[in-house]
C-alpha cells in the first residue's frame, strides 16, 4: 500500500515537471504594440515623424498606409521615403492617428483566426485577401 502511494507521488511529480517544461515563454503574448506616433502640427499640416518606423513595424509599404489614412482622413498628403515622414494636409491629433493604426492593424494586419501579425496583402485583381504565414487562413478585406 505505502509503495503503491510513493509510486503514485513519484508519477505525479513527474508529470508536474513535465508540465512546467511545456510552458511557453510568455513573449508574444498580449498585445502587438506599433510606435506611438510622433506628430507635429504646422498649420493646416500634420506630420508623423516616425511615419516608416510605424509602417515597417505593421509590416507594409508606407505609401500604402499613407493612402490609408489619406482616404480616412479625407486629406491630401505626401510621404517622403527620404525622411520616412508623412506629410497630410489635414489637421489631426495624435489620438485620431493612433486610432486610425490600431484600425488598420486589426483589418490588414492581424490574421482574423489565428491572430497572428505574421500575414501578408494579396491583390487578386480587384480583390484584397489577407494571407496568414502562421495558420495558413485567407481572409477578404476591403480594398481602398
Ligand atoms: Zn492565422
Amino acid at each position: 500500500m505505502a509503495g503503491s502511494v510513493r509510486e503514485l507521488l513519484k508519477d505525479y511529480n513527474y508529470l508536474l515537471e513535465r508540465l512546467y517544461k511545456k510552458v511557453p515563454p510568455k513573449s508574444g503574448s498580449g498585445e502587438y504594440e506599433i510606435p506611438e506616433p510622433q506628430v507635429l502640427r504646422i498649420g493646416n499640416q500634420t506630420i508623423i515623424r516616425n511615419f516608416k518606423e510605424i509602417s515597417m513595424k505593421l509590416k507594409r509599404d508606407p505609401q500604402l498606409v499613407a493612402r490609408y489614412l489619406q482616404k480616412e482622413l479625407a486629406a491630401a498628403g505626401k510621404y517622403d521615403p527620404d525622411s520616412g515622414q508623412l506629410v497630410l494636409n489635414v489637421k489631426v491629433s495624435r489620438k485620431v492617428i493612433n486610432q486610425f493604426l490600431q484600425m488598420f492593424l486589426r483589418t490588414y494586419v492581424r490574421c482574423p483566426t489565428c491572430g497572428s501579425v505574421d500575414t501578408r496583402l494579396e491583390r487578386r485583381g480587384r480583390v484584397w485577401i489577407l494571407v496568414c504565414e502562421a495558420c495558413g487562413a485567407e481572409q477578404p478585406v476591403k480594398p481602398f
